[in-house]
């Protein structure tokens, strides 16, 4: 994808489900089975971002995902939301990597097991775990293309399992009443129906 694909994405895993329709949208008429994988782990991660709560989770995990692991990636359109909201000085609190940056870990903008920057962090931080390459490569390669994918859960993300469980478990019914597996879109829909007031 390149990085106006992104940039959508990013708005759409932050809530706006117009951004993100028109990318599922574009990855399912694609065809191809990685886009087609792409699109439902994008409904997983919307759900795990927007739609289902699982701050309990969090909490007693302590925000591992923000503390343990290699520097977050950060795209140019990350940084300059950062700078919009923070000030130039945010770059101080960032790694320089090549031409551009990226975020430390633990992360300096965590607060106990919150985000101190929610509704602005970056894009890499709305993927987790569903729609992070690194995460999914492995099982994206085994797709074929037919029918929901089994996705890759982190052993150590207990919010992750709980809405790989409850998202699966939904799409299974809507399956049985559809009598073939839902798209993308349709099992958005069905989400944002059961869970749009819950968070
Ligand atoms: S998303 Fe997973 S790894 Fe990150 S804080 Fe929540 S439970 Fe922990
Ligand atoms: S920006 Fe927020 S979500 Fe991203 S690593 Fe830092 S604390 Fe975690």
């Amino acid at each position: 994808m390149d990085e106006d694909v992104h940039r959508i994405t990013k708005k759409g895993l932050a809530g706006d489900t117009g951004y993100l329709r028109a990318v599922l949208s574009f990855l399912w008429n694609s065809g191809v089975p990685v886009a087609k994988y792409t699109a439902y782990a994008l409904v997983y991660q919307y759900s795990m971002n927007i739609l289902l709560d699982t701050a309990q989770d969090c909490s007693r995990c302590g925000g591992r995902c923000c503390r343990e692991g290699h520097p977050v990636p950060l795209y140019p359109f990350d940084v300059d939301e950062l700078r919009r909201n923070l000030g130039d000085d945010v770059e101080k609190k960032l790694i320089k990597v090549g031409n551009g940056y990226a975020l430390p870990r633990p992360c300096p903008f965590q607060s106990g097991w919150r985000c101190s920057i929610h509704s602005f962090k970056p894009y890499a931080c709305l993927c987790y775990p569903f729609a992070t390459e690194d995460e999914q490569i492995d099982n994206m390669k085994r797709y074929n293309g037919e029918g929901l994918p089994v996705l890759s859960i982190p052993s150590d993300c207990p919010a992750a399992k709980r809405v790989y469980e409850t998202v699966t478990s939904i799409a299974r019914e809507l399956k049985k009443k559809l009598l073939r597996d839902p798209a993308p879109t349709e099992l958005l829909d069905e989400l944002i129906r059961r869970f749009s007031s819950h968070k």
